[in-house]
Formats: structure tokens, sequence, C-alpha cells
């Protein structure tokens, strides 16, 4: 077995947290293969339900004509076990964005949101059913960690995803899914292991894997430093992105309570060796937060900590949590923010603010489920 990721031994799950079923997601191809044998079939059987699973999207048995009839209900319950079912939909935008509220088999609760824009789809996914890391503006952060998604539940979330644009069931006609952004519940680099499985299972050729495109996905961290540097080594040509909220320490420490243990410049040294390392340009996210940490003095300060460096900053306003004091910054002061990063030459963009009215900021509808 591998080594546990530097913030898994950190941030460890709840004990006694219930184990997911295992699932083909869950395997390597090599594993696959011995686990079909297992179940004492010909190891070329696990091609076939990949197959079916990956390329094709065919979860039902019925459909896998080429695997005789009497051994599918035994490989469907072995190795495509039912990991999730929906529990709530609810879009906005015209239909354009599509938040799933679904029940994994244990009774956890976790979210994804499937976002259409012309020429591309996103899907944003739940890396862990909760959060750990304790942000106060965040609705997940302020429930807890339940546990770790394991990475077939990472997977399924896109795969079913992949099936309804696929079937047309979102508006528009049927379409092809080409982001993915781990930018819904949990900290992905606390669930180290399993986030870099699903990359690998959603970046596989097919029928290994779904055949996605490593430069569409996004993995979003709150800045675990360890492993950051880890994932560096893995040679992905994904995105990074790194939720910083503030420039200095001081006010990091509140926003981010994890940056009390790793600050601001080691982050952005981590951010800078993923980026040399994946050629890719990291993502800073600034939730901009009125009278919080949209002053001029924190845009400036910001603007020099990124000057010349391979970074983009990504401007949220702050879709407030139920029951927060906190709100969104005035135009004005999110204007001048945006003028004054641009000053040092810093890119920027201020993110499009969808679902607000489906509470879709992080964490918010399992929260109304609860
Ligand atoms: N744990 C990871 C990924 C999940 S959150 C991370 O923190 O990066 C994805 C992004 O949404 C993060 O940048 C997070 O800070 C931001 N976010 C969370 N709650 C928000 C809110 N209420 N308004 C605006 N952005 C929010």
């Amino acid at each position: 077995m591998a080594a546990p990721a530097p913030g898994e031994l950190t941030f460890a799950a709840p004990r006694g947290a219930k184990k997911p079923p295992r699932h083909l997601a869950d395997l390597t191809p090599e594993e696959r293969r011995g686990a079909v044998e297992e179940l004492g079939e010909k190891p070329f059987r696990a091609r076939q339900l990949s197959r079916h699973y990956f390329a094709r999207l065919a979860h039902d048995p019925a459909e896998w004509t080429d695997i005789p009839a009497a051994a599918r209900e035994r490989l469907a319950e072995e190795l495509l076990p039912g990991l999730m079912s929906t529990v709530r939909q609810v879009s906005c935008d015209d239909e354009q964005t599509r938040k799933t509220l679904w029940r994994l088999r244990d009774g956890t609760l976790v979210e994804s949101v499937l976002m259409r824009y012309p020429g591309r789809v996103t899907m944003c996914v739940s890396s862990q059913a909760g959060c750990g890391m304790n942000c106060p503006f965040c609705a997940t952060g302020q429930a807890g960690l339940d546990r770790n998604l394991s990475t077939a539940e990472i997977v399924h979330q896109i795969v079913e995803g992949m099936r309804s644009l696929r079937d047309g069931e979102v508006p528009g006609g049927p379409a092809r899914l080409s982001n993915i952004v781990f930018m819904g519940m949990g900290e992905p680099l606390a669930n180290y292991r399993r986030v870099v499985g699903a990359i690998r299972r959603l970046t596989d050729p097919e029928p290994d894997g779904l055949g996605l495109s490593q430069r569409g996905i996004t993995v979003s961290t709150v800045g675990l430093v360890p492993a950051m540097l880890r994932f560096a080594d893995e040679g992905f040509a994904c995105r990074l992105a790194v939720s910083l909220h503030a420039p200095d320490d001081e006010l990091r420490d509140t926003l981010v309570p994890v940056n009390t243990r790793w600050k601001v410049r080691e982050v952005l040294d981590a951010a800078w060796e993923y980026a040399a390392a994946s050629g890719r340009r990291v993502s800073i996210e600034y939730a901009l937060i009125r009278d919080i940490n949209d002053q001029p003095f924190r845009a400036d300060l910001l603007g020099r900590l990124l000057r010349g460096k391979r970074a983009h900053v990504n401007l949220i306003p702050l879709n407030p949590t139920p029951g927060s004091k906190w709100t969104a910054s005035r135009p004005e002061d999110e204007a001048e923010f945006v003028r004054v990063l641009e000053s040092h030459g810093v890119p920027v963009t201020v993110r499009d603010t969808r679902g607000q009215e489906i509470d879709g900021a992080c964490g918010q509808l399992a929260g109304a489920e609860r």
C-alpha cells in the first residue's frame, strides 16, 4: 500500500466511519483483472466491465450483452454496487446550472454541481463528505468532516453527470463534459490518495477510464503544503487552485485556519513549485468579503506577492452562508481591487456567481437538508 499523504496523516477521517463498498472505479486496470478472477471469471471480463462503465456509461447489467447473463448479476453486485442515490436536484440560470444532492450508502450527504456554458460544461465535485478545514465563511466548513469519499464515490458523481448530459437531461441538447473542478465539499488534498486515484480514472483513456483531459481538471486546496508538493510530483497537467483569501498571515489565520500551520509564503512557494512542474498557471482564489479582505492595501499586498509569477487571480464575490455576518464586497471596492491587481500586471477575473438561488455555495444544500 502507498504511504499516506502528509495531509492524510494530519487530517485522518473520524474513527468508526463506515467504509463504502468496493467498486470497479476504485481499482486500477490490473486490480480489476485480479478482482474478476477472484470471482471465478476470465480476466478479460474486467475490460468488458470497464468498457460498460467508463466508455458506454451503461450501468444496467441487461445491456452487457457481451457477458453471459448468468455472470452479469454477480459481477454487478461485486464490482458495480450502487454507490449513491439522488436526494434532490435543483436548477437555476435557465436550468443551465443543476445541483444534485446525493445520499451515499451509509446515509452521508454530498453535493455536485453541473454548469453549462456556451461551448463547455463544468462539473464541480465533492472529495469528502463535509470538511475538516473549518473556514468560517464556508457552509461545509461549519459542519465538520464526516468522512473521506472513496475514489469510486468521487468518480461516480462525474459518471452520473456525463450520463445525464449525454442523455439530454440538461436543457440545450446532448453535450460532453469538458471541465471538472474539485470545488465541491471537502479538501481534496486531505483525501490525497483517493483524489489522485479519481484523477487517474477520469483521465485514463477509454476503456480503462473516462478519457477526459487532465488540462480540464482543477484541484482546489486551502494550502496543505506537503500534499501540494507531493501533487507536483505526480506529473499531472491539472490546474491547481489555491484558496488564498488574504495576502497577510494575520487575516488568513482567521479566514483559512490551516494557515496557522502553513503560512502564506510557504503556500505560495508550493504553488510555484506546482506551476513549474505542471506548466500551468496556478489559480489564486480570493472570496471578496465586504470590509474584511477587500481593502486596496490588501490588493496591493497581493499584487506584490503575485507579480511576475505563474498566477491568475479568481475573485469570488462571497456567497453568504445562512446566518453569516459577512457579505460580498461593494461593486466599487471590487472594481478597485481588480484595478490594483492589474496595476501589478496580475491577470484577474471575477467569477460569475452561478447558482446563488440554489444555495450554490459550497455545502449549502447538504446543510439545508441536515
Ligand atoms: N477545500 C477546497 C475546495 C472546496 S471550496 C478549497 O478550499 O479550496 C472551493 C472554493 O469555494 C474555495 O476557494 C472556497 O474558499 C470557496 N468558498 C467556500 N465558501 C464560499 C462562499 N460562501 N462564498 C464564496 N466562496 C466560497
